[in-house]
């Protein structure tokens, strides 16, 4: 397969020039070479269609011909924007959506911002799309606290996408003054719509706002949950961490099967999202901490609390050596152990299975083709 953007550096698909059955046989080789020795590795998960999986795009917005703004992702390595109309990665109605929005940023002479002189007003554009629901959110951020004419922009953009056959459920604006490579700033304007997109996974409903923190593959993050909640064998009697849990999804998506489920993750945001998703879904069942997943369940195996199942999606870096002994301490029936990090996973194992813990399996899901990352789910038992 190929993309023009390639030529221009774009470095967003590494793999693309690998045929996708190769790509999946790579990934699968790399992880058997790294977790074999603790268990079976299964087949991959590859998708069907490994195309336009992303439903959330960040564009940049850079000066175009003819005074124009444009908008692109930065080449690899650079601050160098290149124009992108078309993604092979992205959701392509959010392609579409993003022409509607630089169309009506241009119909309304918006600047784009210029990073060394500090001038101009749109930095980037966020674009994320409930795929089960089909709505669609448009964060636009400004370096500015005013958008000017804001109400023409929004009537415009509304009119451009009908035009385009889109739809647009809410606009947000989001001001982010910093120098800065992180996209959003703090401050947030709701300019139409609710300032959230409904999406629906694994039967359960989430309200995305512009900073929640959600998989970006929707397909293959219903294969991975599925995965994970089926390792968990759960039988509606269980106590259930759902340790670095995010939004809380695994956690809920487990939570009918489970006497309770509680969820433990850094990010206040999420956490407080993850509440909300508990209360909408009706889990009462479900709690959820902000708090450092360590230093948490360090001091729950303390207090002698016990869990009969442990789920843990930890970041790149992996966990800790800490939070594994406090597992070990908690004595659940079963780990489960979702992955972004095969190196990371197998350094963890290394300890969890000295401490008594067998890998019963590990099966790979493909949720980023034609990149260099692969998930696994690994599924442990107690001696
Ligand atoms: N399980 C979720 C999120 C997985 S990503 C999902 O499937 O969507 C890993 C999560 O770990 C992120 O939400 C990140 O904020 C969180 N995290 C990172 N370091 C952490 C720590 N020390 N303690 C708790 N959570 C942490």
């Amino acid at each position: 397969m190929n993309c023009k953007l390639r030529a221009k550096n774009c470095g967003g698909c590494p793999l693309l020039e690998t045929e996708y059955p190769e790509q999946l046989k790579q990934k699968e080789a790399a992880v058997r070479k790294l977790l074999s020795k603790y268990g079976p590795v299964h087949p991959i998960r590859g998708m069907a269609e490994p195309f336009h999986y992303r439903n959330k795009v960040i564009s940049t917005f850079a000066p175009g011909y003819g005074g124009k703004l444009t908008s692109g992702i930065y080449a690899a390595r650079t601050h160098k924007v290149l124009p992108v109309e078309h993604c092979l990665l992205q959701d392509e109605v959010l392609d579409t959506v993003m022409d509607a929005v630089r169309c009506a940023a241009n119909a309304c002479h918006y600047q784009p911002f210029h990073e060394d002189k500090g001038t101009g007003l749109l930095r980037h554009c966020l674009l994320r799309r409930g795929v089960a629901t089909g709505q669609v959110m448009v964060v636009l951020v400004t370096a500015q606290p005013v958008l000017p004419g804001a109400k023409n922009f929004v009537r415009g953009l509304l009119t451009e996408a009908e035009k385009r056959s889109v739809p647009i459920t809410t606009v947000v604006q989001n001001y982010n003054p910093r120098k800065t490579s992180v996209v959003l700033g703090e401050e947030e304007k709701v300019l139409y719509g609710k300032g959230f997109i409904l999406d629906t996974l694994c039967g359960k409903t989430y309200a995305l706002s512009p900073r929640s923190f959600y998989q970006v593959n929707p397909i293959q993050t219903a294969v991975l949950y599925g995965l994970a909640v089926d390792a968990a064998k759960l039988t509606g009697k269980e106590t259930v961490l759902d340790a670095y849990c995010g939004i809380g999804t695994i956690g809920l998506t487990a939570a009918d099967k489970a006497r309770q489920v509680v969820g433990v993750e850094l990010n206040r945001d999420a956490v407080h999202d993850a509440i909300g998703n508990a209360r909408h879904n009706g889990a009462k069942n479900a709690r959820f901490y902000a708090a450092d997943a360590t230093a948490w369940i360090r001091d729950a195996a303390a207090a002698g609390q016990k869990a009969d199942v442990i789920f843990m999606d930890p970041p790149r870096e992996g966990s800790t050596p800490e939070f594994i002994e406090s597992v070990v301490r908690m004595a659940p029936k079963r780990v489960v152990y979702v992955s972004c990090n095969p190196e990371t996973m197998a350094r963890d194992l290394a300890l969890l299975t000295k401490l008594g813990y067998r890998a019963e399996g590990f099966t790979p899901v493909d949720m980023f083709p034609h990149t260099d990352h692969c998930e696994v789910v690994g599924s442990l038992t107690r001696k």
